[in-house]
């Protein structure tokens, strides 16, 4: 028997669409959270899932969540629906958008259709994803039934790598299942593995002193150059090495085969008038482990590379998410990827993220095979900037990957 033809209903997409882009969940700081978990929630409550508000308690944020620009409630959204099937799907977006200041050409919390794309933001990251998978349930649950249980968790905070979201369901022991998706990527490829990031500074001490006798005193912007020069030399030896992990198909399109290790410098500050010694330079940076690379020998490494100087200094390292690998083999990869042939008509790349994911904090601890799909293309969509945009065509390929993936 041929199968059925099951599609999601494209009005109702965008509709969806268009009300989940007008609330502001802007983070910093975090707004709006309340409004669409409690908008979201009878929409899945229909759909016959069991909803669960998973509030941060403010004892915890106060402890996790150092960043003063968050303000008001951290609230995470989990929706399950147990079908009495085998296995269990988890699947993750994140409900917060960065802001939207600048010339955009419209309103960016009022979605506008224009030529085949709409804008507004976080049509690509991520609330397309969000608004596809509702109206791929919808349709799904009109015919019968999703193949998998599923849990699916809208979270909080992502884009200030922040920890109320994810990371905190993580330790809760919230995220539970045997497979898992993240709608927080692109659909140019399944990506299946990212890089790890350690953020670092260094303070540079030396001794103030009048400057027209500056040899009385120990200038620390000075001492810094060789802090500097030494941080450059062990990056050449960094970025020398590449992960086995593809790049992605953008990077890939520049020249750039392999996800590669990062060091940069990235800010300084030090002195305080031009006729005074300065006494004190921070140099502040980060490092992008590749999933071959551990963080504590990359955190080791730096240390290494100045311990030999003759400078006084003070180094210190802010360990972010860890690097993600999937195995490449698993039957979950090769269903996912089938999925997307199926549903937007290629055969994807799988390729990994030179950037870092909150996704990888949940599969390191878990241990539940992951890939990452969603909506939108990196070199298109503008995320994160003015006139953030999606294909039309592209929402509707992803629902309709979102169909293949889970129908029975
Ligand atoms: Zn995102």
């Amino acid at each position: 028997m041929p199968e059925e033809i099951l599609q999601p209903d494209k009005e109702y997409l965008l509709d969806l669409l268009r009300k989940i882009i007008s609330f502001p969940t802007v983070a910093p700081p975090g707004s709006n959270y309340v409004e669409i978990v409690d908008w979201l929630i009878p929409l899945f409550k229909e759909m016959g899932f069991a909803t669960q508000k998973i509030v941060m308690p403010q004892e915890v944020f106060a402890a996790r969540c150092s960043d003063s620009r968050l303000v008001g409630d951290r609230i995470n959204l989990r929706a399950d629906l147990d079908v009495g099937a085998k296995k269990t799907l988890v699947i993750y977006a994140h409900l917060d958008v960065v802001p939207a200041e600048g010339a955009w050409d419209s309103d960016p919390f009022q979605v506008v259709q224009k030529s085949g794309r709409v804008y507004g933001r976080g049509v690509s990251d991520c609330k397309g994803s969000i608004a596809a998978l509702i109206a791929t349930l919808k349709a799904l649950m009109e015919k019968g039934r999703p193949k998998y249980n599923l849990s699916v968790l809208l979270t909080t905070d992502e884009e200030v790598g922040g920890y109320s979201g994810l990371c905190y369901l993580t330790d809760l022991g919230q995220v539970k299942g045997d497979l898992m998706l993240c709608m927080d990527g692109f659909c140019d490829d399944v990506v299946i593995g990212s890089n790890g990031i350690i953020t670092w500074d260094v303070v540079v001490h030396g001794r103030s002193s009048h400057s027209g006798s500056s040899f009385l005193g120990i200038n620390a912007v000075e001492r810094s150059i060789p802090v500097m020069e030494a941080l450059m030399t062990l990056k050449k030896v960094v970025q020398d090495r590449r992960s086995h992990l593809p790049a992605s198909t953008a990077l890939e399109a520049m020249g750039k085969k392999n996800v590669m290790p990062i060091l940069n410098i990235t800010m300084i500050n030090g002195g305080i008038k031009e006729n005074i010694v300065p006494d004190r330079c921070t140099l502040r940076g980060d490092r992008r482990v590749i999933p071959e690379e551990s963080m504590d020998d990359a955190m080791a490494e730096i240390e290494r590379t100045l311990k030999p100087l003759d400078v006084e200094y003070d180094l210190k390292f802010y360990p972010g998410y860890p690097p993600m690998m999937v195995n490449p083999d698993h039957a979950w990869v090769a269903e996912v990827r089938d999925a997307v042939q199926k549903g937007m008509g290629f055969y994807p790349r799988l390729s990994g993220a030179q950037g870092s994911l909150d996704q990888a904090y949940a599969t390191e601890k878990t241990g539940i095979p992951t890939c990452v799909f969603g909506v939108g293309r990196q070199m298109e969509a503008n995320i994160h900037g003015l006139n953030e945009n999606v294909r039309v065509s592209d929402l509707m390929g992803f629902a309709q990957f979102l169909i293949e993936l889970l129908r029975a």
